[in-house]
């Protein structure tokens, strides 16, 4: 089954946080935790990037992109981008893989290519 990252979906009043917060920033009337986890979208819009060239020794890669991608749910989040010649309002489509790997564990996180 592909992996997933989750959206936290308020159960008063449906409001999605990404990431994770301890109390509602819609209602706030929210009790700590009360909160289903959505799978966020994968599909999305590059709203803005970059490329980093000086990166911390884990990341075995010499370059790496980042953008910040508008899921079709509207939320906005931080990943990595695949993509040669990234430009801004391009479709792209996301897929949770391993983003950084140390030595005894990856991390993972989501990995954007033109759609
Ligand atoms: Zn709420």
């Amino acid at each position: 089954m592909a992996r997933e990252i989750y959206a936290y979906k308020c159960r008063l009043c449906d409001t999605m946080h990404y990431p994770f917060r301890m109390v509602c920033k819609n209602c706030k009337q929210n009790d700590f935790f009360e909160f289903d986890t959505v799978p966020l979208p994968k599909e999305g819009k590059l709203l803005t990037f970059t490329r980093v060239y000086n990166l911390p020794p884990q990341y075995e890669v010499p370059t790496l992109g980042l953008g910040i991608v508008e899921l079709e749910n509207g939320m906005r989040m931080l990943g990595q981008l695949d993509i040669d010649e990234p430009k801004a309002g391009m479709a792209v489509k996301g897929s949770v893989e391993i983003v950084r790997q140390e030595t005894y564990d990856g991390y993972y996180g989501m990995v954007f290519r033109s759609a």
